[in-house]
């Protein structure tokens, strides 16, 4: 079966701004679900901030191996209490990828524990992004580097905690570097930051970013493996203890207790 996958796109861009809505009639949203679609192996569908629950109720992400997240002027908008529906199926094992503004969301921002914060230019210049990992999956197919002509400047420091590896550096003809392809796994959860994506650019229509998308998705999936009861702490009484075991100092809690929150 394929690798199912959820590409949210917060979809408001795509319908005020005229510039974005040329470049992306179906929104950002649609053409990457359409780029990942490309892969028999893929099958994606989308979801966008004004539906109702944000597109993603619990069933339907207790489905989806993979969840892609593009968002920008509206990551206040997004109910927190998805944020933690989200979080938590990555705990378990969903993988989700985080395009470009995406850095600032509340889903990324909660799985980092830090600023997520970035320096950046909006000037059009070209990006040479090397695959400084050209052994990783997600670098599959890009060769030792390749280009966007027109780019949106993300610089270091990027305020996230060190990554699980670094597939990609970035070079702006500005002169700037940054980490454009980060990989973190948190609970059972495998996560890939990609930082292209500007909506006033047609990144999304490159070929080697489409690539990306595509091995990224690919490696993020572990369909069938589920970290069961991933948020629950249950107390083990010294009575179920596997060795015997003699209770040797005083305690706090009563056998079972649910343990403070
Ligand atoms: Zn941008």
């Amino acid at each position: 079966m394929a690798v199912q996958a959820i590409v949210w796109g917060e979809n408001v861009h795509d319908r005020e701004n005229e510039l974005v809505r040329s470049i992306y009639p179906d929104g950002m949203h649609g053409c990457i679900a359409e780029a990942l679609n490309e892969s028999p192996d893929i099958s994606a569908t989308t979801a966008t901030l004004e539906q109702d629950e944000h597109g993603l109720p619990a069933d339907r992400l207790a489905r989806t191996d993979v969840l892609l997240w593009w968002g920008h002027k509206a990551h206040g908008d997004v109910d927190d209490g998805i944020v933690e529906r989200v979080v938590e199926r990555v705990w378990e094992g969903m993988g989700l990828l985080v395009l470009h503004s995406g850095h600032f969301s509340k889903v990324f921002k909660r799985l980092m524990g830090s600023s997520c914060a970035l320096t950046w230019r909006e000037a059009g210049e070209r990006e040479r992004l090397w695959a400084i990992n050209p052994a990783h999956p997600i670098a599959a197919g890009v060769g030792p580097y390749f280009e966007l002509e027109q780019s949106e400047m993300y610089g270091e420091p990027f305020g996230v905690p060190e990554p699980l590896e670094t597939v990609f550096v970035s070079w702006y003809e500005g002169g700037e570097v940054f980490r454009s392809g980060l990989t973190f796994q948190r609970g059972g959860g495998r996560i890939f930051y990609f930082s292209p994506g500007h909506e006033v650019y047609p990144v999304y229509h490159d070929a080697t970013v489409r690539t990306i998308l595509r091995n990224a998705v690919m490696w993020a999936a572990k369909p069938g493996i589920r970290w069961e009861n991933v948020a629950d702490a249950p107390n083990r009484p010294v009575g179920e203890a596997l060795e015997p075991l003699e209770e040797k100092g005083p305690r706090l809690h009563e056998d079972g207790e649910a343990g403070y929150r």
